[in-house]
């Protein structure tokens, strides 16, 4: 449908990137002849206390293990402070924006160090040792990454939980990898809102016993409850010890942190992250794939909760010794140009953001957009969801004044960090398609019986070989990782994505394959339905799920989010049932749509089309996992009203 729009790589572009058109080639190949070469080259851009002599041990079969880099140590947080020190210590590291506009910070590299030498000892001080699970559970705050970076700096294994999970989620992931010590904050701020961190963290530690201490930064100076002994202030802590800690000396496949999944499809998996492929493969890929040069500022939107923040707020990032911005609110606080506001602000050169925001933007029209310069834009990013064309199209043109290559960046929080990719000064784009694989990358397409397609297909995305930013287990259940990502197809790494590789060797990532739907036996993505209903002028977003359909198999089941003062009507549904027909076939047209004033999704703003096709079918008395839920109020509305219908 949208394989005609095409963007070349501009020849300024090309000429002032790390990497051109024929220097991909060349890497490219040799990335996957000969991996232990190109990664045994590729690690020395860290600093190692120990070099490495083996670079890679692999095997996708039995037991699984995955080990790069394995008799090197090193120090993360280290390579991503420490040695930056002596050429661009006065430089600021992190950028802090407050969710009050008229807030914000610059932490130099020196700051950064003493912050979190600081902690370290705290952490030390209070009986933390290497291997400990420390529960992060703070705002986005310079807090945020001081804490994952004083944990790397003695070797405890950070696990950050978004700040908008329930107590009740916290007190779950705080108990599955059994932490004894939680860092948390009095209050944190939301679009002028306040949120009761503290509070949540007492609910939870209530049901995880095995918590010896909560130490507390002061951000918002609300009242807050104590208990003597088990909480602790931060600000009284690191006023206590030396400045001066050490970096531990670290195994590069000792674990650096545990993730858990945003839950879109079911339970949150614990993903085990280790530290020194996991940094190659995080510095690497933001120096590649953000093209950043030195002195640039840098700013990704997400939350340090979620597996972008982690490699490309905090790690990537400061490893390459780069400023990254932090930012506190959300993008419509106080006002819908906020986000814009912020890039004139700071002057950011390369803006990294999901789907689910150009969208909500999108809706609000070009003029909040306009009123900004934006001129110190140079690459923009987006991740998390496929980017329908309509998305791209408005972030290109609106928001880069057709001046700034978009990198539609395909991964998860297993990879550790981007796999699919444009690379700007090397890969045309084609809005909606995440293009062609980052170094090292082998995708395979199969079919269900694990056939590998060639050519221009579609199917199940798997990768062939293991890349070093890869997850090595989930963390107390390494059955459920071999079960997980080895058993379908085995010997290959299976997403769970299904895509579509086009006759230029592009990749279109069609969603979820258990979103994948078969209609009188033509398989199709979800994503591909929804992309055409959003092009309509009067919808916002789009949802489209199979159900169950006596004639066809499946019938396709589209929830629709009409724009603000767009009013429901059955001549607008026949319109939009026509629409699709045109957009993409007969064959695409849906068969049923709900009007839904919202849409579930999980807290990092995707939709939860598992949900969706429960309340489709039917079955909402088994919705399934539903503790990543933003706002479960918008599920009762939407069984109500399929009750209403059926
Ligand atoms: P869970 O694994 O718990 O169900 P999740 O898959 O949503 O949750 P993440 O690791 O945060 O957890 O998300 C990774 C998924 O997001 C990918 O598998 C893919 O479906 C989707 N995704 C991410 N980036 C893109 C992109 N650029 N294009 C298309 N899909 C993307
Ligand atoms: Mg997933």
């Amino acid at each position: 449908m949208t394989d005609n729009t095409y963007f070349p790589v501009k020849p300024e572009v090309a000429q002032a990137a790390h990497v051109d058109e024929a220097a991909y080639a060349r890497m490219y190949e040799q990335s996957v002849k000969d991996p232990e070469a190109f990664w045994g080259e590729h690690g020395k851009r860290l600093d190692w206390i120990k070099p490495y002599s083996k670079v890679k041990d692999v095997d996708y079969t039995g037991d699984v293990h995955i080990r790069w880099f394995y008799d090197g140590t090193l120090n993360v947080s280290a390579n991503c402070i420490d040695r930056h020190l002596a050429t661009r210590g006065d430089q600021t590291a992190i950028i802090f924006e407050g969710d009050d506009p008229s807030v914000s910070k610059h932490i130099t590299y020196k700051d950064l160090h003493e912050q979190v030498c600081r902690l370290a000892n705290v952490l030390k001080k209070n009986g933390v040792k290497k291997g400990d699970r420390v529960t992060i559970y703070l705002p986005m705050i310079p807090e945020a990454a001081y804490s994952m970076l004083a944990c790397a700096r003695i070797g405890a294994i950070h696990s950050v939980v978004f700040g908008g999970f329930s107590p009740d989620s916290l007190k779950d992931r705080i108990v599955d990898c059994d932490s004894h010590f939680v860092i948390t904050s009095d209050e944190g701020l939301r679009g002028g809102r306040k949120v009761p961190l503290k509070a949540n963290a007492d609910k939870a530690v209530a049901g995880a016993p095995g918590v010896k201490h909560v130490l507390v930064v002061k951000h918002t100076g609300g009242d807050v409850a104590w208990t003597e002994g088990r909480d602790l202030w931060y600000h009284e802590e690191v006023a206590s010890v030396s400045a001066d800690c050490p970096p531990e000396e670290i195994n590069a496949e000792d674990p650096l942190f545990i993730l858990y999944t945003s839950g879109s499809t079911g339970k949150p998996k614990g993903v085990l992250h280790t530290s020194g492929g996991y940094l190659v493969y995080a510095s690497m890929t933001h120096e590649y794939v953000f093209d950043y040069k030195p002195g640039e500022i840098y700013w990704c939107t997400a939350d340090v909760g979620w597996v972008t923040g982690h490699s490309y707020i905090v790690y990537g990032p400061l490893a390459n010794g780069a400023t990254t911005l932090m930012f506190e609110g959300v993008p419509t606080y106080p006002d819908v140009s906020r986000f814009w506001q912020v890039v004139d602000k700071h002057k950011v050169n390369i803006f990294y953001t999901a789907p689910t925001a150009i969208r909500s933007l999108m809706r609000e029209g070009e003029a909040p957009v306009k009123k900004t310069s934006r001129a110190s834009l140079r690459v923009l990013g987006s991740v998390g969801e496929p980017i329908n064309p309509e998305a791209w199209l408005w972030y290109y043109n609106v928001v880069g004044d057709a001046r700034c290559p978009i990198v539609d960046t395909w991964w998860q929080t297993e990879t550790g960090g981007i796999l699919i990719t444009p690379l700007i000064g090397a890969i045309g784009q084609k809005p909606g398609s995440a293009t062609k694989p980052f170094f090292g990358v082998q995708p395979v397409v199969v079919d269900n019986e694990g056939t590998i397609l060639d050519g221009e297909t579609e199917g199940n995305l798997c990768i062939a070989d293991s890349w070093p930013g890869q997850m090595r287990t989930v963390f107390g259940d390494h059955e459920r990782f071999v079960q997980t990502y080895f058993s379908t197809f085995p010997g290959k790494y299976f997403t769970g994505d299904g895509c579509r590789r086009d006759a230029d060797g592009y990749y279109w990532i069609t969603g979820r394959v258990d979103d994948v739907i078969n209609v009188s036996g033509h398989r199709m993505g979800t994503a591909e339905i929804e992309s055409a209903l959003v092009a309509h002028p009067k919808v916002a977003e789009a949802a489209v799920v199979g159900y169950p359909h006596d004639l066809k198999g499946q019938g396709i089941y589209a929830y629709v989010t009409l724009n603000a003062g767009e009013t429901p009507s059955e001549e607008l549904r026949k319109e939009l049932v026509n629409w699709v027909r045109k957009e993409i076939g007969p064959i695409a047209s849906p068969d049923l749509i709900q009007w839904a004033p919202g849409l579930p999704k999980t807290r990092s703003g995707k939709i939860m089309r598992r949900i969706l096709r429960k309340i489709a079918a039917n079955e909402h008395e088994s919705l399934g996992d539903t503790s990543t839920l933003a706002d479960p109020t918008v599920v009762t509305e939407l069984i109500d009203n399929r009750m209403n219908q059926a």
